[in-house]
């Protein structure tokens, strides 16, 4: 018989953090970096945890050069060249600890992977990313590259639920990318009706991947800095976003002009869009599960990355955590029926 859940799951929009007693004076106290090192690769990273995506307009590499400068991690899209790898490599060694190289695990991705992995061996990090990462071809395919790269950083993805996490971490993963269809360019839930709210997957993945000395990012969903902080203080050790970083200089695309107004395009990358630009059309067996959106062009990223960051030394000190890390530790949420003011309009 199916089954239902009755106990409410939760989204980033359904709760606040409380406020807290705080010893800290000013939030240029608040150390944003966080150090975490990996069950597999035995590999210590220093860094802010915030990730580009891997979408293939925001995982670039003109991204990675601006927020590596932050301490900013970019997941770089699968869909640069070998070539594109080699001159990012020899131009920008700075930045190649806060990068990651993707692979899905089509025919020709491994051997893609091997292939940039052995150009540059100062590449740490590898991203597995599917749209589902339920498949048991997944979890072979996360052995076979753990196999073939033992002090490599894995990250593997996308799950929602605990158990899954806990396989993918005994498969070879050290970090689990958590979240199925939350993200702003995402139509799975309209189409197939699967998926499971944001933040209750990150509290219930991150609880199940720390027992195991596991990591999780939380993965789409975050529609204003303070979602990031949700995320964090849920217990996610890195936050992947796409949306709000879309719509500036260093993701891929041309701005558009139209009515006077500057726009550029953002797309799912199970969208119509991308399917036609990667695979020549979408195949007859599948569904399109991603959406195209216009928005405003907003320049640079930097004052958009400097933003977050500000935002996110605020929640720390609203709570009195000195640090990122300790934020999970001084969490309280509260579930709310209104969390913003709406009345000049969404802020
Ligand atoms: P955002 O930060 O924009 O809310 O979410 C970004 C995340 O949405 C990505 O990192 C990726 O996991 C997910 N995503 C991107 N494109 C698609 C898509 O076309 N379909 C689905 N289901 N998820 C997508």
């Amino acid at each position: 018989m199916p089954v239902i859940i009755n106990d409410v799951k939760l989204d980033y929009k359904d709760v606040l953090i409380r406020p807290r007693r705080s010893d800290l004076n000013s939030r240029a106290e608040v150390n944003l970096f966080s150090e975490m090192t990996f069950r597999h690769s035995k590999r210590t990273y220093n860094g802010i945890p915030l990730m580009a995506s891997n979408m293939d307009s925001i995982g670039t590499f003109e991204m990675a050069k601006t927020l590596s400068k932050h301490g900013v991690f970019t997941a770089i899209n699968k869909y640069n060249s070998i070539e594109g790898w080699k001159k990012f490599a020899t131009e920008n060694p700075e930045c190649l600890h806060n990068v990651a190289v993707c692979s899905g695990i089509a025919e020709g991705d491994f051997k893609r992977l091997s292939t940039i992995l052995t150009l540059i061996p100062e590449l740490s990090f590898i991203l597995i990313d599917v749209a589902n990462g339920y498949a048991q071809s997944f979890v072979n395919y996360i052995k076979k590259v753990r196999h073939a790269f033992p002090n490599h950083t894995i990250a593997a993805g996308d799950v929602a639920t605990a158990e899954i996490t806990e396989e993918l971490i005994l498969a070879g993963a050290d970090i689990v990318k958590i979240g199925i269809g939350p993200g702003s360019v995402c139509t799975t839930r309209t189409t197939t009706g699967v998926g499971f709210p944001q933040l209750s997957a990150v509290l219930e993945c991150a609880e199940a991947a720390h027992t195991l000395n596991g990591f999780v990012i939380a993965d789409g969903g975050c529609n204003c800095t303070g979602d990031v902080a949700k995320a964090l203080g849920a217990g996610a050790d890195f936050v992947m976003i796409g949306g709000m970083l879309s719509g500036h200089d260093q993701c891929l695309g041309e701005v558009i002009e139209r009515d006077g107004k500057q726009l550029k395009i953002f797309y799912g990358s199970c969208s119509a869009t991308a399917m036609n630009k990667f695979f020549g059309g979408v195949a007859k067996y599948r569904s399109v599960e991603g959406k195209t959106v216009e928005i405003p062009y907003r320049g640079d990223v930097e004052p958009t990355i400097l933003e977050m960051l500000g935002g996110l030394r605020s929640t720390c000190t609203y709570v009195g955590a000195s640090s990122v890390q300790e934020l999970p530790l001084r969490t309280i949420f509260v579930r709310c029926n209104e969390v913003v003011n709406s009345i000049f309009g969404p802020s």
